[in-house]
């Protein structure tokens, strides 16, 4: 009886491993579809994005030093290609910024 649990046991294991294997695979192929070198994007709850009030959109935007106009695209510490959504910015080496995104360290790109 003891080694009757232990094979359903050993069953119930193997077939939520077989479950979980689609969904691991989509991961890893979601990766390897990303761009070489893609930051992941800076999350809203990030310690430094949350103290430089940094949004994904200035649609709406009431923040007293934002100027309408700006945004991560034309900010001087903004590093993505002209057009692309997401990019690189100097102030958070580990992620990247929505090129319609702010935050309030703004600086106007010259
Ligand atoms: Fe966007 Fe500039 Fe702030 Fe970086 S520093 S998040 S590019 S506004």
């Amino acid at each position: 009886m003891k080694q009757h649990d232990s094979g359903r046991r050993r069953f119930i294991g193997y077939a939520a491993l077989l479950a979980l294997a689609p969904l691991a695979a989509k991961d890893v192929l979601a990766q390897a579809k990303a761009p070489a070198g893609a930051l992941p994007k800076l999350p809203l709850d990030n310690a430094q994005a949350k103290a430089l009030n940094y949004v994904e959109s200035t649609k709406g935007l009431a923040h007293k030093t934002f100027k309408a106009g700006s945004d991560c695209s034309n900010c001087m510490f903004f590093k993505g290609a002209a057009g692309q959504a997401y990019g690189p910015c100097t102030l958070f080496p580990q992620n990247s910024v929505a090129a319609k995104g702010w935050c309030s360290a703004w600086a106007k790109k010259v």
